[in-house]
């Protein structure tokens, strides 16, 4: 997590996420270390002055992550979960609420229309691929939603492309696409050493890869009049 934490840091990054709480499709593979987790994210902040992200999959669990991080992620899967969407429309933490893989973008601004009816009005939105036809890449990474959303919104708007695309070789090309159409920020999975990420380590960047995306990613912001 240190060695994680320092690198992205040292590329430009400004926010660590980790899932302590993770909502696995398997209930055999790894799910996520729990409260430990979150522990070696507030350390991994008090080393870097990163920030952390990190998600709440279960309301029981809202009060205990709220103490930990600075943002709260809302993934995908739990994006049309109205009663979680009621409780962290309660706190005054900032929401990353990740769109759902076969949410329009109607239901999608609908679902963070939830937690700004509560009275947090600290959303970001994230697109994280939807579920289309193709088989060749995990989801599909859908750009679309960038402008579209960007235009009905004055949220910031976020792109995934670890989740988006789900192969390595292939995230930093979509992630500088994000950027390039407009997106106010990045999430990206990188690990020290992915073949031994326990969780989405095909998709995750090393850590030279990051560095060397990051210089391209600066480029096309300023390219675009958005300097970093
Ligand atoms: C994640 O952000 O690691 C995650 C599980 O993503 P999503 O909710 O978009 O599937
Ligand atoms: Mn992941």
């Amino acid at each position: 997590m240190l060695e994680a934490a320092h690198a992205v840091k040292r590329s430009g990054a400004t926010f660590l996420r980790g899932g302590a709480f993770k909502p696995r499709t398997s209930p055999y593979e790894f799910q996520g270390l729990g409260e430990q987790a979150l522990k070696f994210l507030a350390l991994a902040r008090e080393a870097t002055g990163l920030k952390v992200v990190t998600e709440v999959m279960d309301a029981d669990d809202l009060a205990m992550i709220a103490e930990y991080a600075d943002v709260l992620q809302v993934g995908a899967r739990n994006m049309q979960n109205f009663s979680l969407l009621r409780k962290v429309g309660a706190l005054k933490k900032p929401i990353l609420l990740k769109r759902g893989p076969s949410a329009t973008i109607k239901e999608f601004l609908m679902a963070a229309e939830y937690v700004l009816a509560g009275g947090n009005y600290q959303v970001a939105l994230c697109e994280r691929g939807i579920r289309t036809f193709e088989t060749m890449t995990r989801n599909t990474l859908d750009l679309n939603a960038v402008p579209v959303l960007k235009s009905l919104t004055h949220l910031p708007v976020v792109v995934d492309p670890s989740h988006g695309i789900g192969l390595r070789k292939h995230v930093p090309a979509m992630a500088r696409a994000g950027i390039a159409a407009g997106a106010d920020g990045l999430i990206v999975e990188v690990h020290p050493c992915p073949e031994k990420a326990l969780s989405d380590g095909h998709q995750s960047l090393a850590i030279p890869e990051f560095a060397a995306l990051m210089e391209q990613v600066r480029v096309i912001a300023g390219a675009i009049g958005r300097p970093m």
